[in-house]
């Protein structure tokens, strides 16, 4: 049985994944660990540990203490915050990442990270946007991302440790808000269309980038681990993406099921600008030949769904 640490667990992305590995493998099995602690579940629920990524020899004790086999590094800092504090971004997504490959080599644990739509850049051809091709963005969060895919393949080619790791697009969730991403407004419409029925969204019309519904992140992340090592060419990491959209595409699908929903606009340039520098859609069909990708949720099924629970919530 696997026995797994989780670095930023209490994150959008952590919080939902903790509760699912401690279904499958155990709640002993888990070890959720975050900068900070909170009243969520995942501290309760399991093995919880206050864990600053950036400490390589705080890292190695809880690693070693619990003997764990496996490492889910997920503490970074995102997108758009990245873009304001970009020596922050530097040190703790580059500091956090050499730490939790170190400490994986020297116990021998299996390791994944997620990277992002955002290692590619103005340069990369922006619809279907193939598996292999030019990463040459211009944000410190794409810099911090391509270096880490090249950072996995050269633990595995010098190491042979067993690196695996997504680009995940703009990721939607109910569970736990969104960090500081480029995509966090497709998370805040539906909170808006529940509670106030109107959003003004920062990101432009015809803006389209890749998204995906959380459950199917969070399979693809628990498939690509369990997947035949063999059958892996990529590693880090697999384009895996669920829809191409925009915010009029997603306002569309919101007033299926509210049709008095508002949708306007407030640019924000800044984030604007990273948005722009992504692409529209990307190419996910190496994750599907290697290793069997596929996503369950479309918009339609997403919006659904999102907006069900998110009314439960609110009533
Ligand atoms: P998040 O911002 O929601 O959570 C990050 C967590 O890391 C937080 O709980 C924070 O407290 C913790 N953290 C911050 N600094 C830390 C430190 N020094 N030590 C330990 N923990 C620290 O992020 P998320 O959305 O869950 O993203 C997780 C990973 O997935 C990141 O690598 C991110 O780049 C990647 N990703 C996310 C998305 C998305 O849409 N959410 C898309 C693509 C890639």
């Amino acid at each position: 049985m696997k026995k797994i640490l989780v670095t930023g667990a209490l994150g959008q992305i952590g919080s939902e994944l903790v509760m699912k590995l401690r279904e499958l493998y155990g709640a002993d099995h888990i070890v959720a660990t975050d900068l900070k602690s909170s009243a969520h579940e995942i501290t309760r629920s399991g093995p919880f540990e206050l864990l600053d990524v950036t400490n390589d020899k705080a890292m190695f004790e809880i690693a070693k203490r619990y003997e764990v086999d496996t490492v889910i590094h997920l503490a970074a800092l995102l997108s758009a915050t990245a873009e304001e504090k970009p020596l922050l971004a530097w040190n703790l997504n580059m500091g956090g990442l050499m730490n939790a490959l170190e400490v994986s080599r020297e116990l021998g644990c299996q390791f994944f990270t997620p990277s992002s739509i955002g290692a590619f850049g103005p340069s990369t051809p922006r619809d279907n946007t193939p598996q292999d091709t030019i990463q040459r963005p211009n944000t410190m969060y794409g810099v911090n991302k391509v270096s880490g895919e090249l950072l996995c393949d050269y633990y595995f080619h010098k190491y042979g440790l067993d690196t695996r790791g997504l680009r995940f697009p703009g990721l939607i969730s109910y569970m736990t808000p969104p960090g500081g991403g480029t995509t966090d407004y497709a998370v805040e419409i539906y909170y808006a269309a529940v509670t106030t029925g109107r959003y003004t969204s920062y990101i432009a019309k015809d803006s389209n980038m890749d998204m995906m519904y959380m459950p199917d992140a969070l399979d693809a992340i628990i498939n690509l681990m369990e997947a035949d090592s063999c059958r892996l060419v990529h590693r880090n990491s697999f384009n895996v993406t669920a829809m191409s959209v925009d915010p009029e595409a997603i306002a569309a699908a919101i007033r299926e099921e509210i049709p008095s929903f508002i949708l306007d606009y407030n640019i924000d340039p800044k984030r604007q600008a990273i948005a722009d520098s992504w692409p529209h859609s990307i190419d996910a069909t190496a994750a599907t030949r290697e290793w069997g990708f596929h996503a369950n949720y479309d918009l339609k099924a997403m919006t659904k769904d999102m907006l069900a629970k998110l009314s439960e919530r609110h009533v």
